[in-house]
């Protein structure tokens, strides 16, 4: 039996984060050591006994065996908070790549704003007519800088400190020499930050319906025995999903135990937060991207003095660590948003299933339309899965029509607006009720289709759409098979062969054309570069102020618009083009929540769909608004492909400053990995999909295997080999089960 080597960090003192010390695992520890374990080991010269934490396990030695010290033992019973964050820091150290610095540097609040947060303020101490009179002799003397704080303090009672330093120039000494002619006093409060403050008026909670008081019911049992469980709630928007969280919430609140709740960024809105706060008041906090590291770290600490019971936020609110975490909710846990983008890349879900785990707490996901992972983990039982049929408020699901761009074009319509979506849109323009109009440009990779007979140029060996390039070449970003672009459909021999060019903008230009009074507001990425530009977009058009709001993908989340009647996807083969394995579920996803914009309110909705493919399986069961029917098609071609959740894939991501290196460095990975002793499947390598940003070229390869373990592996073995290649100009990132092609 080959020996096991564990490697541990001595202590969570920052400084040492870096290092990890390589420990001989005895005998008979083997079969009970874990990553994220705490051990006893012996340190330094004097082997002095010191606490660790594993956070890799390993059979090679990287130091000489017959010098490597052996293991003491596992500390039992160490459930610190900082023994879980760093446990779970291994966790995705190990299973996401990245070094155990990074790791701890995701899961470890900055911790360079020790120090509470100081208030300093000054208080007038004479009367105005005193300080008139003292401004006076001041001006006589020329002294500028206490005469402006001085005319200040003739209407104000009070300013902040760093203001009077900051704006006004007046410098400390002028201050502290006021302050000693009796004119004012320094106050200071000490006090952590509070990012958030919404006044607002206590909300205790609702009458459950009853499909909603049996999924309480059921998981607050668990709950109320400290059973940890993981449960998927499926409910379309508006089924009460929130009002059950808050629920169990309030339960966990009443064992004294904490709960985080994900949110991604983009629904954090006011009327989400208000909620939250209702019911928990000031107990709850909030953590977003726009907290400063000092206000993050404020956060922490109140989460672990026990000032607040529920904290909100995107993935990093994952890592606020309660003293006694008793629920995670997760939120739209489908979101791409939910995989971090830089390395670590780790996603939201198995983090937060890990830190469950870790703390004995329990984990709700809920979502509308559940990614084809979570939910495959509920049909085999990992998951208990739950589902709310019906909107709280009623609300008939919309009509939906499928229209067949081949056939437009057949009958002459060369418009981007088929002959159905212009007769609605009419008919809402003379009732006066609003309609919204969407391109789902995410994922979008230029890929080329025949709009005479809808065929999707597609790589033979990895079925996802090719990508145009540059000089007329179709390639494929996983396996990197390339064939020069036919200049006839190789189908049906048509020349209508292209790629898709339509903007938001070009749709509002078109739009004019045929109607032109109609009001138009327009949501893309040119629309909303500034912070609240968003917000105001969709407040504008909830009050009224346009016809139809034209959009990429944001606009299918977020608030209600009752007097919606009409949703129009421009071309659902956008999304479907995408050159990767999940381009059908993130269509269905689109266009389930696009479709269901319509008839929120008391008047009924239409929905159109263009496409050039309306057979496809993606396109009907989301006209259909079936789920399951979805599902059960997706997850098929999942297990024949041999694509997650079925099985697993690493990509690998060289990126450096010349081509001919990376793309050397690239193959002499992958055929590291294709000579590993276990076969794996290797794909590429292959140009990346950005193959070059900003002067950096990437290539990468995919490993698929069934067992993320034997992905794990690979990853261990490329990062020892880098280690020993040590490549001057040339970086690799790693990423498992990735959300798009890389
Ligand atoms: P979801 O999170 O699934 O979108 P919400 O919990 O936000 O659904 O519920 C939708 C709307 O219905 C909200 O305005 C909410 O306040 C209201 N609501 C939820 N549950 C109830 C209930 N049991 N009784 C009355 N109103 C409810
Ligand atoms: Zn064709
Ligand atoms: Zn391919």
């Amino acid at each position: 039996m080959r020996e096991l080597y564990a490697d541990i960090i001595i202590d969570i003192s920052y400084q040492k984060l870096d290092r990890t010390f390589q420990y001989h695992v005895p005998e008979n520890l083997r079969d009970k050591l874990e990553t994220g374990m705490c051990v006893s080991v012996p340190f330094g010269n004097g082997n002095t006994k010191r606490k660790g934490y594993v956070v890799g396990l390993g059979d090679a030695c990287k130091f000489d065996p017959a010098r490597t010290k052996d293991i003491i033992g596992i500390v039992a019973g160490d459930v610190s908070v900082e023994n879980q964050m760093t446990a779970l820091a291994g966790y995705i150290h190990h299973n996401f790549g990245g070094t155990m610095i990074q790791a701890l540097k995701t899961v470890l609040p900055a911790k360079k704003s020790v120090k509470k947060l100081e208030y300093r303020q000054i208080e007038r101490l004479m009367g105005k007519e005193e300080i008139i009179s003292l401004l006076g002799e001041c001006e006589r003397k020329h002294q500028r800088a206490k005469a402006r704080l001085l005319t200040e303090l003739v209407e104000q009672e009070q300013l902040p400190y760093q203001w009077i330093t900051g704006k006004l120039g007046v410098s400390p000494a002028a201050i502290r020499s006021l302050e000693q002619a009796g004119a004012l006093r320094v106050v200071s409060t000490e006090g952590y930050r509070n990012p958030v403050r919404i006044l607002a008026e206590a909300d205790s909670g609702k009458e459950l319906s009853e499909s909603q008081r049996y999924i309480v019911e059921q998981i607050g049992r668990e709950l109320e025995e400290e059973k940890t469980g993981v449960y998927l709630i499926h409910g379309v928007t508006g089924s009460g999903k929130t009002e059950v969280y808050l629920q169990l919430i309030q339960k966990v609140i009443a064992q004294g135990r904490q709960a985080i709740v994900l949110i991604p960024e983009i629904a954090l809105t006011y009327q989400t937060l208000l909620r939250f706060y209702q019911r928990f008041g000031d107990r709850v906090s909030v953590m977003n991207s726009t907290l400063s590291a000092g206000e993050r770290f404020d956060q922490c600490e109140r989460a672990k003095n026990g000032e607040i019971d529920v904290i909100i936020g995107p993935r990093s609110a994952l890592f606020v660590p309660f003293p006694r975490l008793g629920l995670i909710v997760m939120d739209e846990e489908q979101e791409g948003s939910y995989k971090s983008e830089s390395t670590p890349r780790y996603h939201a879900r198995d983090v937060a299933l890990k830190a469950a785990e870790l703390s004995g707490a329990s984990v709700v996901l809920g979502s509308a339309t559940p990614s084809v992972d979570a939910y495959y983990h509920a049909k085999n039982g990992e998951y208990r899965l739950f589902s709310l049929k019906d909107r709280i408020n009623g609300g008939e699901l919309p009509k939906v029509y499928t229209v067949d761009l081949r056939q437009e074009l057949q009958e002459g319509n060369r418009s981007i607006f088929s002959r159905k979506l212009t007769e609605l849109l009419s008919d809402r323009l003379e009732k006066g009720q609003q309609s919204m109009l969407f391109l789902n440009r995410r994922g979008y990779a230029g890929f080329v289709s025949c709009r005479a007979c809808g065929l999707v140029m597609k790589c033979p060996h990895c079925d996802v759409s090719l990508a145009e390039h540059k000089g007329g070449k179709l390639i494929c970003h996983y396996c990197g098979y390339e064939i020069i672009k036919p200049s006839n459909c190789p189908k049906c021999g048509s020349r209508y062969l292209m790629g898709f060019k339509a903007g938001t903008q070009q749709i509002e230009e078109k739009l004019k054309e045929i109607f032109p009074d109609v009001r138009t507001l327009r949501m893309d990425g040119d629309t909303t570069k500034t912070k609240d530009s968003y917000e105001q977009i969709l407040s504008a058009f909830a009050n009224g102020e346009a016809d139809v709001l034209i959009g990429t993908q944001m606009i299918v989340k977020g608030h209600d618009f009752p007097n919606v009647t009409l949703v129009g996807v421009l071309a659902a083969d956008l999304s479907l083009g995408a050159n990767d394995y999940r381009s059908g579920e993130r269509t269905f996803q689109l266009l389930t929540q696009a479709v269901g914009r319509a008839g929120r309110g008391k008047l009924p909705g239409e929905a159109v769909i263009q496409t050039y493919q309306p057979e496809h399986y993606a396109v009907t069961f989301a006209a259909a608004q079936d789920y399951e029917g979805f599902y059960e098609e997706e997850i098929l071609y999942r297990e024949l492909s041999g694509y997650p959740p079925v099985a697993h894939i690493l990509g690998v991501v060289v990126s450096g400053k010349t081509q001919e290196a990376v793309k050397q460095l690239a193959k002499r990975l992958a055929d590291v990995v294709k000579s590993m002793e276990e076969p794996n499947s290797v794909m590429g390598p292959a140009p990346a999909n950005i193959g070059k940003v900003n002067d950096v070229f990437r290539f990468v390869f995919y490993i698929k295997h069934k067992d993320y373990g034997q992905l794990v592996r690979a990853k261990d073995i490329l990062e020892a080999k880098l280690q020993e290649w040590q490549p001057k100009w040339e970086t690799v990132q790693f990423d498992f089960d990735p959300m798009s092609t890389l």
